[in-house]
């Protein structure tokens, strides 16, 4: 049985420690004048995309090539699905063209993990519809252990992750990873755009942002997911702005070191003011930069010859 990474849910806390350690040691690479490493010479590394991307994907194949692995690039644009061609034979041609590992995101809940058991290669599931994202969470989580210097944990943190929770994968890898290294969290929203039922997931809720963020460390912003609402459940954009968007006037009502995040894109005025997004306060470059170090450390991790003997790579 091969090994992948789909989901925060798989992964043991051992697992966790060695991603977070391993993304380090390439933090370290990245800060280098040439930071290029050939870890992953001769590996092949594909990124299948079935639903459009800037960060993720574009972070992947830098990862990769940082790596010194060899990248191919899937554009569903201009490949045979048009021609009718099913995911399963598009990804067997894939590992059949010697990928090493594919990259996938597919807007469909569960499409990662199908594809994973029809091949022998690993995947990582770089986001399938509403269910998981876990790379993001990953950086997320390591891009907050920098900020508040917290080690490999957040225990103490507040974290309020705000806005359209029902159809953000974003939101539930992070709740899972959030929680278990240590931190609180509370999701905030309207009802039409939080999950029926939350009893199982680790949470506290509240559908009044101004209510919870006097308590917050970390206020995470996400995008309204118009890909995957229908009508009916939509509230008026500019309503849901007025009781949710982050301004700058509310953002005062955090504390006072409170630290923004935002996984992209940011719709600037919808859930997120232009000058907060640019604020000192805001991550969000953070967030995209410490993707690199965090996807080098998951292809590493699935792919790398000897995890024990690192320094002896390069
Ligand atoms: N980039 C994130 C994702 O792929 C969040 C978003 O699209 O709003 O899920």
């Amino acid at each position: 049985m091969h090994r992948s990474l789909l989901s925060i849910s798989d992964l043991s806390d051992e697992d966790i420690s060695q991603l977070l350690e391993l993304s380090r040691v390439f933090f370290e690479v990245n800060a280098r004048e040439i930071p290029k490493v050939p870890a992953l010479r001769g590996k092949t590394v594909a990124t299948l995309f079935y639903e459009n991307s800037t960060r993720t994907r574009l972070s992947f194949e830098l990862a990769a090539s940082r790596l010194s692995a060899d990248v191919l690039t899937f554009t569903l644009a201009s490949s045979s699905v048009s021609k009718g061609e099913s995911l399963r034979d598009t990804a067997e041609t894939i590992e059949a063209l010697g990928a090493d590992l594919i990259v996938m995101r597919h807007s469909s809940s569960g499409s990662v993990q199908l594809v994973d058991s029809w091949l022998e290669v690993p995947l990582i599931n770089a986001g399938d519809g509403a269910h998981e994202h876990p790379t993001q969470a990953l950086l997320d989580a390591v891009t907050l252990m920098h900020e508040f210097e917290s080690g490999n944990r957040l225990d103490g943190l507040n974290i309020a992750i705000v806005g359209d929770i029902l159809h953000s994968r974003v939101a539930r890898s992070n709740v899972q990873l959030m929680t278990r290294l240590g931190a609180t969290v509370t999701l905030v929203g309207p009802p039409a755009l939080l999950p029926a039922d939350l009893s199982l997931w680790p949470v506290k809720v509240s559908n009044f942002l101004d209510d919870v963020l006097s308590e917050c460390d970390v206020v995470y912003v996400l995008r309204i997911q118009t890909e995957r609402i229908s009508e009916s459940l939509m509230p008026s954009l500019s309503e849901f702005s007025k009781s949710f968007a982050l301004n700058s006037a509310r953002l005062s009502r955090a504390k006072k070191d409170a630290v923004v995040m935002h996984p992209g894109p940011i719709i600037r005025g919808v859930e997120i003011s232009g000058d907060v997004a640019d604020s000192h306060q805001s991550l969000i470059r953070k967030q995209v930069k410490n993707g690199i170090s965090v996807r080098m450390a998951a292809l590493y991790w699935l792919l790398g010859a000897d995890k024990g003997r690192l320094e002896t790579l390069w």
